[in-house]
């Protein structure tokens, strides 16, 4: 946990947010900014600061992170017409919090573009 972390904030229920889903291991919640009628956030409940910082023990971890996405996809009705996973991770991958989280982000087409 970190003190001044937005997201260990609404882990600690700090900061309100709408979970969509919470287990011993991860939380995920709406984007307060959403780029799509789909954008959820799927966040480790430990902090950590991005891919840099996983480890062999947090593999299961991050896919566990994965199959949540595909499950919540399904529940949102996106799962079908398709869907996009990003990780920013670091300045030039315009990460905005230090804290490890994955994008759902679908409901309409996003094209090919990367940036
Ligand atoms: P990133 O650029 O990958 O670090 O993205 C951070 C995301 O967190 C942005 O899309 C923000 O809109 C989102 N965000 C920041 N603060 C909150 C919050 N309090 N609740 C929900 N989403 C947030
Ligand atoms: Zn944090």
């Amino acid at each position: 946990m970190a003190d001044d972390c937005i997201f260990c904030k609404i882990i600690r229920k700090e900061v309100p947010s709408q979970p969509i889903y919470e287990d011993h291991d991860l939380v995920a919640f709406p984007d307060i900014h959403p780029a799509a009628p789909v954008h959820v956030l799927i966040v480790p409940k430990e902090h950590m600061l991005n891919l840099n910082d996983v480890g062999k023990n947090d593999v299961a971890l991050l896919g566990k992170m994965l199959r949540l996405s595909a499950r919540i996809a399904n529940e949102k009705g996106v799962a079908e017409s398709g869907y996009r996973i990003v990780i920013n991770n670091g300045n030039d991958g315009g990460q905005l919090v230090p804290h490890l989280h994955l994008h759902l982000i679908g409901g309409k087409p996003l094209g090919h573009k990367l940036g």
